[in-house]
């Protein structure tokens, strides 16, 4: 087994403003990378530019990074931030995980950057500093990014491994999310803990975060439901996230992930709803002895239990997307391009079950 967590993590109240000698330290230049609005709105991205103005770094501001971003969009942000020494992400998994394709790059030009981002060669990157504002991804202590591919109809993971050099994560920057961004963020948290634990990766490092993730959970989720979110629900969602990404850092994810990203492309389900989705058919293909230590776990009895109480959350801000039996096969075609997450499976499971998977939690 192996664990290994390269990103430095910093947590706390005003903590960009605690550390800022490491934005100094980093370079006289910058490339910050921001959704549409959020990094405005949550104040995050008038702390950063406050601090990179103080010590007279130059920078530019890449602020449209789109929801399940395209590729493309990295060759943008890296000719907007030619000649960065690195990239400051702010938001929530979209634009983490375009910094670091972006911060490739930025090191190594933009031709070829296809074959740079998910080609055989591994390129590395500039420094990145992920500033999260999600409850979800955990990319600020990932590897990964999640780019949308317009030829494929889906979406893929780079197999580049781009930790971020630094995390900082300030419960203010959380406050401003949307009830249906907090909800399907979360979700994508659950998913990571629950793929990372029920996956022939896992050990007993993963474990540790994975499941310390799903005991916060079991403690808030009667609060989730009832959109009774404290502060302190709130700081422990926040480290559920950030766990769990510990978690697939070492593990990767499994099935919900891989089944998730078509239905996304297509109707644009919400990443961490999409995975929701498909969480109990995971476990009704999973070993038993891992679903339950799952269910206990979440503080769920049963794997019915289990499934009720996800239609029930999931339909409070989603509506199922209007899927039809004839779209299935090609979801289930493109599970070919998502080999890892099928390999990570401690089952070997046919394109018949991965269907079957399919029809029980869309139609
Ligand atoms: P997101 O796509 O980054 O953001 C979703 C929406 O939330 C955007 O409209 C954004 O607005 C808004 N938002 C973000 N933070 C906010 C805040 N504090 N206040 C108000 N609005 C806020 O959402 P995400 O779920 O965090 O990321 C999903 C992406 O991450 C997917 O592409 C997924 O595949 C990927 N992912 C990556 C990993 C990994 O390990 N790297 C793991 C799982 C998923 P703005 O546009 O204005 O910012
Ligand atoms: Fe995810």
């Amino acid at each position: 087994m192996r664990y290994y967590m390269p990103t430095m993590i910093y947590e706390g109240s005003n903590i960009v403003f605690e550390q800022e000698n490491l934005f100094h330290e980093l370079g006289k230049k910058a490339l910050i990378v921001t959704g549409k609005s959020s990094a405005k709105i949550c104040g995050a991205l008038d702390d950063v530019c406050g601090i990179l103005d103080k010590f007279n770094i130059e920078y530019n501001i890449f602020n449209s990074v789109k929801a399940n971003p395209p590729i493309e969009q990295t060759v943008e942000g890296a000719e907007l931030g030619e000649g960065a020494d690195y990239v400051i992400a702010i938001g929530g998994g979209s634009p983490m995980d375009t910094a670091k394709g972006i911060a490739i790059l930025l090191k190594h030009g933009r031709d070829n950057y296809i074959e740079k981002i998910f080609g055989k060669h591994n390129y590395d990157a500039v420094p990145v500093v992920a500033i999260p504002t999600t409850t979800g991804t955990g990319s600020e202590v990932t590897p990964y990014s999640v780019f949308t591919d317009d030829k494929l109809k889906t979406k893929l993971s780079m197999p580049r491994r781009i930790f971020p050099r630094y995390a900082f994560i300030d419960l203010k920057y959380f406050k401003t999310m949307p009830l249906a961004v907090r909800n399907t963020t979360i979700m994508d948290a659950f998913s990571h803990s629950i793929e990372s634990i029920i996956n022939v990766r896992s050990n007993h490092y993963s474990e540790l975060y994975a499941f310390k993730a799903l005991n916060l959970f079991r403690k808030h989720k009667d609060d989730l439901m009832n959109d009774n979110i404290s502060d302190e629900a709130l700081r422990d969602f926040i480290h559920a996230s950030t766990y769990a990404g510990v978690a697939i850092a070492q593990t990767g994810t499994s099935l919900p992930h891989a089944l998730g990203y078509p239905v996304t492309y297509q109707f644009g389900l919400p990443h961490g709803m999409a995975n929701a989705t498909f969480m109990a058919e995971f476990l009704r293909v999973s070993p038993k002895d891992l679903v339950q230590k799952v269910l206990d776990a979440t503080g769920f009895t049963t794997e019915e239990e289990f499934a009720a109480w996800l239609k029930k959350f999931i339909a409070l801000t989603e509506e199922k997307p209007p899927i039809k039996e004839e779209y299935l096969e090609d979801y289930a075609k493109l599970i070919s391009s998502q080999e890892e997450k099928l390999k990570s499976h401690p089952i070997k499971l046919s394109l018949d079950d991965i269907m079957e998977m399919y029809r029980n939690s869309l139609l």
